[in-house]
């Protein structure tokens, strides 16, 4: 099945199953906002959970923070975000849609990549083992051409987005490279415009002089201007990291592959605070730590990938990606860098107060280096959602939609279902589940014959059935149903807990880690 395809699966999936909704619905939805539903919530709540323990409960250096989604304006004029924080974008006068035009360049650099990974899998089937990857790529007129092309597009690129960026040069290589609005076919290209991706809302009522404030687009800052409360209060010593989960906003001129790009989403960031000359050796750290996160999960190591970027954010010294392959190929799921003391300075200076820290070993203030790691949870979430998403056949001819999703992060870890529902097993089985409710997620199922309600809890990545029958009421043992492997045992209830609970549990993951 094309990738495309299963994209559309897995978003209608989302929302059949009560994954996700479109925010607003009944009203035709608001573009890129989306609600996570009964089983979403849960999915998303345990994602959190599985990377909030990861950074507080596994290290003694790190504690969390909850800051305002409103903060003083003056700290976005500080970050650089008022100023700084804009997409180029562009508009085909043919079909009225919009771009970004660094999106859009980044496509055609992509196409020539490509295009050589074509020539290469051709070569590859074609010479069979004796192929030479590194040789052909060397050597091969067709790759060299477009390597050159490749090469000369990035450069131009670059230089036109280091040049603050650099507009009219953006809109030049669009018309150069013949780049084609995919709806309209055409190159009737505008000018190329910045754009804040801040939205903003006044604070107060007008007739006292209501104060512009923004809706952050991270939430990053809101630990920068706590570190100093945080470090004192909480007696920590750098290094250190300060965690927080929150929601953030941006309005993102092109809105598209469903909850990957939103206007309002939630973010996981940790801050690292470092002595200043040691940063980058705790990139080296995070970067290793946060792949080992997302491997742990065990989709399989060949869904990952890291994308170090050259072309780096005025504050960063050094910054890498962490991409996912999704059905709509590998794309960043999370970012690392390091923000040397930036956003400290810079707030140092707005706000004209001292923020540095006295290192009582050295018996010196300075102001710490930052390694930011940060995830979009919407993200991770959509992640976890293809990788987990798979249709099979089974010995029956049958088939059956399954999300394997890891069992510790499964919305629902237990369902209990009896056989009839009758002669006393729906009690039976309504006691297992109250005597379970403390330990995991259980949910009574009754409706419906046994097969069906085992493909209902499948198509949620509920990873156990169990099934109480007449025996159960003589025996006090249950059907345990696996569902990966789809095999039975026979279980003693009183066993139960201990079996799934282990199994299901956050720190089953974090020990992977
Ligand atoms: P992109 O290049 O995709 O716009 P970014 O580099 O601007 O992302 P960061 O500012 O580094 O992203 O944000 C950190 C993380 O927050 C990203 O890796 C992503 O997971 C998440 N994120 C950023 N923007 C969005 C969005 N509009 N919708 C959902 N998640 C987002």
């Amino acid at each position: 099945m094309a990738q495309e395809d299963v994209f559309k699966k897995i978003v209608s999936h989302c929302k059949e199953y009560g994954f996700v909704f479109p925010s607003s619905e009944i009203y035709d939805g608001l573009g890129a906002v989306y609600d996570y539903g009964q089983n979403g919530v849960e999915l998303k709540n345990n994602i959190k959970q599985y990377w909030w323990q990861s950074m507080v409960l596994l290290h003694d250096n790190i504690v969390g923070l909850d800051s305002a989604i409103f903060m003083h304006p003056t700290i976005w004029k500080a970050s650089g975000h008022v100023d700084a924080f804009n997409d180029p974008l562009i508009d085909n006068r043919d079909s009225k849609k919009r771009y970004r035009a660094d999106v859009l360049i980044e496509e055609q650099i992509a196409k020539y990549e490509e295009k050589m990974a074509k020539e290469v899998a051709k070569a590859a089937k074609k010479y069979g083992e004796a192929f030479n990857e590194e040789e052909f790529r060397r050597t091969n007129g067709r790759v060299l051409e477009y390597q050159a092309k490749r090469d000369a597009l990035h450069q131009r690129y670059s230089d036109a987005m280091n040049a603050g960026p650099d507009l009219n040069e953006l809109r030049q290589i669009i018309l150069d490279e013949e780049i084609v609005c995919p709806i309209s076919g055409t190159k009737n290209w505008t000018e190329v415009r910045q754009f804040n991706l801040m939205f903003s809302t006044e604070m107060g009522s007008t007739a006292d002089g209501a104060m512009k404030v923004y809706l952050r687009p991270e939430t990053a800052q809101g630990i920068f201007v706590n570190y100093l409360n945080v470090q004192k209060t909480g007696r920590m010593k750098v290094p250190f990291g300060i965690a927080q989960i929150g929601k953030a906003f941006r309005n993102e001129i092109v809105a598209r592959q469903f909850i990957f790009r939103m206007r309002e989403f939630e973010q996981m960031e940790m801050q690292f605070f470092v002595k200043p000359g040691t940063e980058l050796e705790w990139f080296k750290q995070w970067k290793e730590t946060r792949l080992k996160w997302h491997k742990a999960l065990g989709f399989g190591d060949d869904h990952y990938r890291y994308h170090d970027h050259e072309k780096l954010a005025h504050y960063a010294n050094a910054a890498t990606d962490i991409e996912f392959l999704m059905p709509f190929g590998f794309k960043e799921v999370e970012g690392i860098h390091s923000r040397t003391n930036f956003d400290l300075s810079q707030h140092e200076k707005y706000s004209g107060k001292s923020i540095k820290y006295f290192d009582p070993e050295s018996n010196e203030s300075y102001t710490p280096y930052v390694i930011e790691t940060s995830i979009g949870v919407d993200r991770m979430f959509l992640s976890v959602m293809c990788a987990s998403y798979q249709e099979e056949t089974l010995a029956n001819g049958e088939s059956r939609v399954v999300l394997k999703l890891p069992a510790a992060l499964a919305p629902v870890k237990l369902a209990v279902m009896p056989l009839v529902k009758k002669d006393g097993l729906p009690e039976k089985a309504r006691e297992i589940v109250d005597s379970l409710k403390f330990h995991f997620n259980c949910r009574y199922d009754e409706k419906d014959s046994i097969g069906k309600r085992y493909r209902r809890q499948d198509a949620i990545g509920t990873p156990y059935c169990v099934t109480v029958d007449h025996d159960t009421l003589t025996d006090g043992c249950v059907t345990l149903r696996d569902r990966d492997t789809m095999t039975q045992e026979r279980v003693a209830i009183s066993e139960l807990c201990s079996l799934i609970e282990d199994r299901v549990s956050i720190p089953s993951l974090l020990k992977k880690i």
